[in-house]
């Protein structure tokens, strides 16, 4: 048996982004001993990325904004196809949970009367998001970490250890949930990244806020940290994925130069004014508009252009049509030869706005562009194009209590949770989804933890499978299948793999290509080898992050093949339109047994639950028929 130190809490909460903090807050608050767990040092999760704001229906620009706006916008947004008891929850307390932030020390930017400021954004009806200029993660989580810092201090004063009731692990991944023989939830198996030295943090709850998937794109707008782990801890502890071919491609990420290709250009900009130009200096999105938009969309640039000053009396421009609109036409006009000399289209504000306004409202971008594409954006436009950003599929969720399916004890939060936005997100509706959702999952946790009478134990046969699991790359040997395998490259083999086969625009073909390439993947990565020792070796940590990414590229490819239609974030050239019938259809990805080549995924359909009539009620009946099945009518 491995000897690895294990130690007693009641909830751990994996990642330390907006869903992991606003979680282990709760937790904590509701009287839990809770353990926090990050990959990276504490404060550097992947939200502290996030640029343009926090979606909420405080109507401090627009008095018309409420939450059945918020709750409309989010539906359409996601094509329908969104959890919409999620969606719900998310609209109604989104308001509140920003609030909150502010008395827990948020600094957002405000409205010349002292209320906070709201932003436009793509598919948001009225300003909406709350920001403070485009650094609006790093304020999130700077405030977040205070209030943990604040609630260790109170520990402190009672039991002389700051740790005693609320503690982080910073720099540790976890690569297995750990259950008792009864299939409850009992811990998480992890290392510390520097040390390489094993540990077991026992729990009776788990919540997973571990952020998304991009790292298995090549081009792409995430951090390192996003190698699905969530999505495959779920898996292998037996609790389904849903939606996963719903994958976000933001349409502005930088293209050039190559090495900074797919960092992120937010939608502040094009909420701010920003349009977007082909070669031949056109506003291209005047004709993208689809039939289910027409009405809410201007017709021409003037319009447009009134509705900056003038909401209420024109409609808005298309380039804040919502994202995966925006995305297909960009990759279109580039198609079609119409594109920037490095492979995007021109995303302009040097003549939309004076260089001074420019440098106040999106600092960020200003500095982003000078330093790394030596592109001063005052003055001349940027060149854009799509990057994979977001996952809207994820762990499948009961919309109230962030429970799992099937295993007791397990919670998810944040991007790594699926239902919530559909197929398609809406800009600023993941900063709201992490506070509202994160919250949620730690009451619940709590509760859980709180009701369990015994305290379910991993065996030891359990720890050993996952002590010799991670130890594996160790002792990689050639075979007569092949020479041992280096982690690096079949990393990058796996992100080209599902950029140029199951990326934006996805045909039959290439994506039943891409499965038989992930197949052969899977085998290889049977012999991943890494050299040296534990004492922080980033081989190592990649040749673990694999069997995860691996895993969850197949959930992305099967789901988006087995889907005959486009809506959202997935495009099929094949079946260009989206069919009604799709839309009460969830797909559900399920773990196979260990071929001995590692897990593979099984795909379940079940039927989506009707939306609840006075929610309905907010739509007109012309707008319904175009998303619903004949029977949901
Ligand atoms: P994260 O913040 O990514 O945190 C994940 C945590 O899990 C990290 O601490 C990580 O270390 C940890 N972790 C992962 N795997 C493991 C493991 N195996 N073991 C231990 N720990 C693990 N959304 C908006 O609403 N508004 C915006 O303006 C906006 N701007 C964005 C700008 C950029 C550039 C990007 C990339 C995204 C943006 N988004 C925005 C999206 C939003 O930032 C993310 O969806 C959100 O931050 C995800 O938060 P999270 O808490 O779910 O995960």
């Amino acid at each position: 048996m491995a000897q690895v130190d294990r130690q007693q809490w009641d909830v751990v909460v994996v990642g330390a982004g907006g869903a992991g903090l606003r979680a282990a807050i709760e937790a904590r608050e509701r009287g839990a001993r809770t353990a926090v767990i990050c990959k990276s040092l504490f404060g550097k999760a992947h939200t502290v990325m996030a640029e343009g704001g926090i979606a909420a229906s405080m109507a401090n620009v627009n008095a018309h904004d409420n939450w059945q706006v918020h709750f409309r916008d989010t539906m359409r947004g996601g094509k329908f196809l969104n959890q919409w008891r999620m969606a719900e929850l998310h609209a109604k307390e989104a308001p509140e949970r920003v609030w909150e932030l502010e008395t827990w020390g948020a600094l957002f930017d405000r409205t010349p009367d002292g209320r906070i400021s709201q932003r436009n954004f793509g598919g948001h009806e009225y300003p909406r998001l709350a920001h403070v200029g485009d650094r609006t993660g790093l304020e999130l989580i700077r405030t977040l970490q205070q209030k943990i810092v604040a609630l260790q201090q109170k520990d402190f004063a009672e039991t002389g250890d700051h740790e005693s009731g609320l503690k982080i692990f910073q720099e540790c991944t976890v690569t297995r949930i750990l259950k008792d023989s009864s299939g409850q939830v009992a811990g998480t198996f992890c290392y510390d990244r520097e040390t390489g030295r094993f540990f077991v943090l026992e729990a009776p709850a788990v919540v997973l806020a571990t952020g998304g998937i991009g790292k298995s794109f090549k081009v792409t707008s995430n951090s390192w940290e996003y190698t699905g782990d969530g999505h495959a801890l779920a898996l292998l502890a037996g609790a389904p994925l849903l939606n996963m071919e719903f994958v976000q491609f933001h349409p502005t990420g930088m293209v050039w130069p190559p090495s900074v290709k797919g960092i992120l250009v937010t939608e502040s900009v094009r909420g701010d004014g920003g349009v977007l130009r082909n070669s031949d200096g056109k506003r291209f999105m005047f004709d993208y508009i689809p039939d289910v938009f027409k009405e809410k969309y201007a017709e021409t640039e003037e319009e447009g252009d009134r509705w900056y000053e003038d909401p209420d009396n024109n409609r808005r421009p298309p380039e804040l049509l919502p994202r995966d609109e925006v995305a297909r036409a960009i990759n279109a006009e580039v198609k079609e030869g119409r594109g920037s000399p490095h492979g995007g289209v021109f995303l302009d504000v040097s003549t939309r706005m004076p260089a001074e306004v420019v440098r106040r409202r999106l600092p960020s971008m200003y500095h982003q562009f000078k330093e790394l594409a030596d592109v001063d954006i005052t003055a001349e436009p940027m060149e854009v194009g799509p990057t994979c950003h977001y996952v809207m599929g994820g762990i499948a969720v009961d919309s109230d209590t962030a429970a799992t399916v099937g295993v007791p004890g397990l919670f998810a939060a944040g991007e790594v949770a699926g239902g919530m936005h559909g197929s398609n997100r809406l800009g600023g509706n993941s900063l709201s989804d992490l506070l509202v959702f994160g919250r949620r999952a730690g009451l619940h946790a709590a509760e859980h933890a709180a009701d369990c009478e015994v305290r379910p134990e991993a065996t030891a046969a359990e720890v050993d499978a996952a002590a010799a699991e991670a130890l594996a790359p160790f002792g990689a040997e050639a075979s007569e299948e092949g020479p041992v395998e280096n982690p690096y490259a079949l990393h990058q083999e796996l992100q080209q793999t599902m950029n140029d086969l199951v990326g934006i625009i996805r045909r039959a073909g290439e994506m039943a290509e891409a499965l038989s390439r992930l197949a052969a993947l899977r085998e290889r990565a049977r012999r991943l080898g890494v050299e040296g020792h534990r004492q922080f070796n980033p081989g190592w940590h990649l040749a673990l992050d694999l069997r995860n990414m691996l895993l969850v590229s197949e959930c992305v490819a099967r789901a988006a093949l087995e889907r005959t239609e486009s809506r959202g974030g997935h495009t099929r050239e094949d079946h260009p339109a989206m069919d009604r019938e799709w839309r009460a259809v969830n797909l559900l990805c399920h773990a196979t047994e260990n071929d001995g080549a590692g897990h593979g995924v099984r795909l379940e359909r079940i039927r989506t639950e009707p939306v609840r009539p006075d929610l309905l009620a907010l739509f007109e009946k012309d707008e319904l028929v175009k998303y619903l099945a004949e029977e949901e009518l």
